[in-house]
């Protein structure tokens, strides 16, 4: 077999599109939603340690490779590489801080509607998502006046709200996470943007926003990154593996639809109670749970697929969704996609929550896009092999997927 220990993945698509340099400390930024449809064109304000090369000969290290930013400007100077996710159980509180232009009139926009669709639509987003084991809350803020124009640039509006942010006073100082609601500027490409991870977190909201938005932003500022892909040409895994950047279509933290977290995202953020998942290091047949809601059996199976020389692991999660959860089910179908077909296969490193990465299972799917993980999933009677190390491997096969269930055999 090969050496898999000697791969260089290529990641110049990523870097290509990642703003280099580590100035604008921008993170977690999303575009208007005309550039919502390819994940290769959405990456923006993201950075990359100047320091980190792409020329490394171990995947899981060039994706270490690239961070995004905390909030402040000299982020940076300290990037904040293996960070690890504080658990998001219980309440979560959130300070919204509603903005209005100067010269603009008064917003439609009330306290309760802007609640309702935060707090309240999101807020129920997440508690399923967590298993009710998180929920949003939180209070609306009055209107406050911002001394700019509706045309002005991003640039100006995100130093404005910085300095709004810094003088903030009274009871939202008692808000750690604040969002920032301002009506649609024109000259302003991204949809929403938020810092990852931080201590604080700073949210900016461009325009009334949809749930997806909302839900991206929000899963950022608990310290999610983005939910990639990983496309290999015309094979599921091998040789010559390009990260793709916001890739994975079935995920919030993707930027296609608003389906709930995949089961990486979620065990960092401490959603996966030990009933929900089952490690899987032997041999045998597997059945799961549909991965929207807890059952009498576990939702996720987790494959320990390498140890680092550091102790942390690498994993293979596989999950079935379905339907009847919080899958966008017309969007899917109306792309032809096979996610209900099959279960979903995700890499991810412990120690990096950058790495979210959805396997293809259909890589020629639609010729050379390689941003198109629509049919990543593995249906029944297909199999998909990872490698362990030069000698071993495991192979997952699907025998069967019900609305309710999936059957699978992990052979090592
Ligand atoms: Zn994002």
């Amino acid at each position: 077999m090969t050496s898999f220990r000697n791969l260089i993945f290529h990641i110049t698509s990523i870097f290509t599109l990642i703003v280099s340099g580590c100035s604008t400390a921008e993170s977690g930024a999303e575009r208007a939603p005309a550039q919502l449809g390819s994940a290769l064109e959405i990456v923006n304000g993201e950075c990359v340690n100047p320091d980190s090369s792409n020329n490394q000969t171990d995947k899981l290290d060039v994706v270490r490779a690239i961070e995004q930013c905390p909030p402040s400007t000299d982020a940076c100077a300290t990037p904040v590489q293996n960070r690890p996710i504080a658990p998001a159980l219980g309440p979560q509180k959130y300070g919204i801080v509603l903005l209005n232009f100067d010269g603009s009139p008064t917003p439609a926009w009330t306290k309760p509607a802007v609640s309702l669709k935060i707090l309240g639509e999101v807020g129920a987003f997440i508690y399923r998502s967590s298993y009710a084991q998180a929920r949003l809350s939180g209070k609306v803020f009055d209107w406050q006046q911002i001394r700019l124009h509706d045309d002005a640039y991003c640039s100006d509006i995100e130093a404005e709200i910085a300095k709004i942010d810094a003088a903030a006073q009274g009871e939202l100082l008692g808000f750690k996470r604040r969002i920032y609601l301002f009506p649609s500027a024109s000259r302003c490409t991204w949809k929403g943007k938020s810092s990852v991870n931080g201590e604080r977190s700073l949210t900016m909201l461009n325009g009334w926003p949809d749930e997806l938005t909302i839900a991206h932003q929000i899963g950022h500022t608990l310290g999610l990154r983005h939910s990639h892909g990983l496309a290999c040409g015309s094979e599921s895994y091998g040789h010559d593996c390009t990260r793709v950047e916001h890739a994975d279509p079935f995920d919030a933290m993707g930027a296609r639809t608003q389906g709930q977290f995949n089961a990486f995202q979620k065990d960092l953020l401490g959603w996966l109670p030990p009933s929900a998942v089952q490690t899987v290091t032997a041999s045998g047949r597997y059945t799961i749970a549909a991965f929207e809601f807890l059952a009498s059996r576990p939702n996720v199976l987790k494959i320990p697929v390498r140890t680092h020389t550091n102790g942390s692991k690498d994993f293979l999660y596989i999950e079935s969704r379905q339907a009847s959860g919080d899958e966008p089910t017309v969007a899917l179908e109306s792309e032809d996609s096979n996610l209900f077909a099959g279960v979903l296969v995700h890499l991810g490193s412990e120690s990096d929550p950058n790495s979210s990465a959805l396997i293809n299972m259909t890589p020629a799917h639609r010729g050379p896009d390689t941003a198109n993980f629509i049919r990543a999933a593995l249906v029944a009677n297909k199999s998909f092999t990872y490698p362990l190390d030069d000698t071993h491997s495991v192979t997952i096969t699907t025998e069967s997927v019900s609305t309710t269930e999936a059957t699978v055999t992990v052979q090592f």
